[in-house]
């Protein structure tokens, strides 16, 4: 996909979906890029309506992209229906696509989710996902940019089923 198809990234020039270095902007810098919604979960770790992303239930053959910078995060055949009211996954692309930090925030202890390229705040990841991983990543699909995989690979992925 073109990054210039995606709606509010076209002056965000750290967005990128093969460009893996590290991405380093002021909080300043990110308020003037981001769309006020992406901001305020991304960089002041908020946390949408549940059951408001067009994502939760969608069932889509792609790849899940950070919408801050465009790390690849999460394919869409480890997307699975969790029923928490949050897109959810139960593995990353790569062990590098996320990091992780413990969050003790509200009375809770919780691993938050940060996107590995640019360190957004993603979501939180639980314990109690299905197998293999057995790990549930609870992420804000306001932070979440989807891209449908090609023709061909969707027939392909069709064709295993
Ligand atoms: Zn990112």
């Amino acid at each position: 996909m073109d990054t210039n198809e995606v709606p509010g990234r076209e002056n965000n020039p750290a967005y990128s979906h093969t460009d893996d270095s590290p991405v380093n902007l002021t909080d300043e810098q990110w308020k003037k890029i981001l769309p006020r919604d992406v901001y305020e979960i991304a960089r002041n770790k908020g946390t949408e309506r549940p059951w408001s992303s067009p994502f939760e239930d969608s069932r889509e053959i792609g790849t899940y992209y950070c919408a801050v910078c465009g790390n690849p995060l999460f394919r869409s055949d480890t997307k699975f229906e969790s029923g928490c009211g949050w897109p959810s996954f139960y593995e990353p692309i790569s062990k590098g696509s996320i990091i992780y930090a413990a969050d003790h925030g509200y009375g809770m202890d919780r691993t938050e989710v940060m996107c590995g390229r640019c360190k957004s705040h993603l979501g939180h990841v639980f314990d109690d996902g299905p197998k293999p991983t057995g790990l549930r990543y609870c992420i804000n699909g306001v932070v979440l940019d989807f891209a449908k995989a090609q023709a061909a690979e969707k027939k392909y992925e069709e064709g295993k089923k």
